[in-house]
């Protein structure tokens, strides 16, 4: 057996980036690195907010670009690439996907995750991770749990309820490990009701490993970690980075008993088995990569991922148009987030470059803004930015939110494009109403003048090959299909969790509870700029045929869809369901699936959706337990939440545990239950005589208030509740 003393270092990182080695089981040193969408492979200085450089590594697009695809196939894609490119650099485990649910539009770091929907964040976080470890090198799927601020991120208390927590911000983890089985999960820095993530039992054992079946390690963020020893013993293997203090601190527990020596085992069991797996695929790797072949992978991946927001039909162009490219952010491209995730590309195109090409010409340009704090301007570059849009047909002004605006580590305070790019694009208006925007921005920005331009390209972060796709999608040679998978409000007032973020020093109450994104601002009847799950196309689908139908296991969703226009598209048809009638609280629809389609013009092809019975059930506070509850389903079919084509019912058999009727019932549910309805009828006379009104008023009474009513003894009125439930049982 290994000294307790080496199994105790492997419960922690030797340095920034490493586990040690413990020769005397076998294990080697093995690097762990960011991650997500490129490698961050540092050699010199260590650091996890993005200061230091790395090795040149394909930078794909960040989750934001990425999730707008709605291609799984896509992420496996990049996920291979990834692991490729692990390989190449000797980095065994890549820390990602990030995938916490993106609760306001304000969170810093919404860049790197997917979505407000925790089936998109959870389908496409897996296919990333199916696509890395299939090349023998490990995941972490993080922040493992309820992490979506920046702001105080190592110490705010998430006070989520349990139903919230279960349906929104746990449920695209769980997939993800059903799924997938990733190599190892990172906890967060934050608190969970009280508990930080990484001393949470509850969370790292409990429901990770005793409900979902985990294997593999929790490593904690870097720093998450305030005590070893407590976090051992909530289930959390490895910290990191390495902390001397802590691993005493652990040595001096075992030496007083605080913690078992199977605490220790358990954590470095889990550790050596990963290490050693992702070692035996390090070993005889190549040293290198195709860079070009990656390259071109970037660049087809972020043609998918481009929104186009709105067009009146501009878009797309035709290479005579008269175009001026105005921005800054056409020649420097703004193509992934501020932070630990920083990935120094191999290569990097950029729009205007990839503009002039398709034309064949130079074309005049302006930056008109700078995009990083401290770069200097000419005194006449807004006169210069007006001069070259007053002389063009069309202008491409290229707009979004700079490194210095949205970064890990803080907050946006508001959802607005820099003021001075507002002005500028007011400047232009002024001069030629012929403006196509676009955008580039890790997290959703206010578009108030999306009606005043003729079209908005929302480019998101697209990674190093973002520059020609964009320039492919403007002129045509790619025609658009990506989506938003998060709701671009009209008003940051308007988003449901807007009362609630931050929060303070208590913590930050996630009171819009199950309302989460298009959940809320569907409920609340609010007008919205871009609704969840829109992006238009050059071409036009005509959706027909629903036909919805209950199979074994869930409900089959199947219709046709054709391409009407006159170009070859892609259709992302998404189907939302929602219960008529239920006894908890419902949102007005839910994303159940979803599914692409490419087609030729005038071409047209049958899409099917499987929804399992067990993606249809709500987590019962009742019971702890996700219970499916039995009526008729609605299923509505869309191009994007709120452009729904086609719907159809179908009854769905519940799984509801039987409830026994108690004094605590009410009438409706006494009621409900034929034996009790008729017994009750007699006993209690005149009050039930069936007068809809008098029964509204007695519905939501407690039977135990029916007890004096009726005139009986409490015991009996029990015993009859207890015979009762005998039957029914
Ligand atoms: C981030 C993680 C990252 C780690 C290592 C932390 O600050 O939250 O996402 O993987 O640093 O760089």
């Amino acid at each position: 057996m290994v000294d307790v003393n080496a199994r105790i270092r492997l419960t922690g990182g030797s340095d920034f980036w490493h586990t040690p080695a413990v020769p005397e089981a076998g294990v080697p040193e093995l690097m762990w690195t960011d991650g997500p969408h490129g490698v961050r492979k540092q050699t010199g200085s260590s650091d996890h907010v993005g200061i230091n450089d790395s090795e040149p590594a394909t930078c794909f697009p960040p989750a934001v670009g990425l999730a707008s695809s709605w291609n799984p196939d896509a992420l496996t894609e990049v996920g291979v690439a990834l692991g490729e490119e692990c390989r190449a650099l000797g980095v065994g485990v890549l820390l990602g996907p990030g995938m916490n649910i993106k609760r306001s539009p304000l969170c810093g770091r919404n860049f790197e995750y997917f979505s407000e929907d925790p089936l998109v964040a959870g389908e496409l976080a897996s296919a990333l991770v199916k696509g890395i470890q299939s090349q023998g090198i490990g995941t972490s799927v993080k922040h493992f749990a309820v992490n979506n601020q920046e702001t105080d991120r190592m110490r705010r208390d998430s006070q989520v309820d349990e139903r919230t927590l279960r349906e929104i911000y746990l449920r695209g983890f769980g997939r993800v490990v059903l799924s997938a089985q990733p190599w190892t999960i990172m906890c967060s820095y934050n608190k969970v009701n009280g508990t930080f993530a990484s001393e949470n039992h509850w969370l790292l054992t409990e429901v990770l490993r005793d409900e979902w079946g985990f294997e593999g390690v929790v490593v904690s963020d870097w720093g998450a970690v305030w005590d070893r020893v407590r976090a051992l013993k909530a289930g959390l293997d490895l910290e990191m980075p390495a902390n001397q203090t802590h691993a005493e601190g652990v040595q001096a527990a075992l030496a007083s008993g605080d913690i078992d020596e199977a605490a220790i085992d358990q954590a470095f069991g889990r550790v050596e088995a990963i290490v050693k797996r992702a070692a035996a695929s390090l070993e005889g790797a190549p040293d290198g990569f195709d860079v070009d072949a990656h390259h071109e992978l970037a660049r087809r991946v972020a043609r998918e991922c481009i929104v186009l927001l709105s067009n009146d039909g501009v878009l797309p162009l035709a290479p005579e148009v008269k175009v001026a490219v105005v921005g800054e952010f056409a020649r420097t491209p703004r193509y992934q987030g501020a932070g630990s995730s920083r990935v120094n590309p191999t290569r990097l195109d950029n729009a205007l470059d990839a503009i002039r090409e398709v034309v064949g010409h130079d074309v005049p340009f302006a930056p008109g803004f700078t995009t990083a704090a401290g770069q200097e301007l000419p005194a006449t570059a807004l006169e210069d930015a007006i001069a070259v849009a007053r002389d063009a047909d069309v202008v491409l002004a290229f707009l979004g939110l700079g490194e210095n605006h949205e970064s890990e580590g803080y907050d946006r305070d508001n959802a607005d494009l820099p003021a001075e790019q507002l002005a500028l694009l007011d400047d232009i208006l002024a001069v030629n109403p012929n403006v196509v925007v676009v955008l580039s921005n890790g997290s959703s920005v206010l578009l108030p003048f999306a009606d005043r331009v003729r079209a908005v390209v929302e480019g998101w972060l697209l990674g190093q090959g973002g520059g020609q796709a964009i320039a492919d999608v403007l002129y045509g040679a790619v025609n658009p299909s990506g989506k938003i998978t998060e709701t671009i409000p009209h008003r940051l007032q308007d988003a449901p969790s807007y009362l609630n973020f931050p929060g303070d020093a208590t913590g930050v109450r996630y009171g819009e509870g199950l309302f989460v994104g298009y959940r809320g601002y569907d409920a609340s009847g609010t007008d919205v700029a871009f609704p969840f799950g829109h992006g238009l196309s050059y071409t036009s689908f005509a959706y027909s045929d629903l036909s919805v139908t209950a199979v074994d296991g869930g409900v089959r969703v199947a219709l046709t869809v054709a391409n009407t226009g006159d170009r070859a598209g892609r259709e992302v048809v998404q189907v939302y369901a929602s219960i008529g009638a239920s006894k908890v609280t419902r949102v007005p629809r839910e994303l159940k699936g979803f599914a692409s389609v490419t087609l030729e013009p005038g071409a047209s092809a049958a899409v099917e959706v499987f929804v399992p019975s067990s993606e249809l059930a709500y987590w019962s506070v009742v019971d702890h337990a996700w219970v499916v509850e039995g009526g008729e389903y609605t299923f509505e079919v869309g191009s994007s939440s709120r452009d729904l084509r086609a719907s159809g019912t179908v009854a769905v058999a519940g799984d509801e545990p039987f409830r026994p009727l108690t004094l605590s019932s009410t009438v409706a549910e006494g009621m409900a239950v034929p034996a009790f309805a008729e017994v009750v009828t007699n006993l209690a006379g005149g009050i039930f005589s069936g007068d809809p009104d008098l029964m509204r008023m007695m519905e939501s009474m407690p039977l135990a208030a029916l007890v004096g009513f009726s005139g009986q003894r409490q015991s009996d009125f029990e015993a009859l509740l207890d015979r009762l439930n005998a039957t029914r049982a």
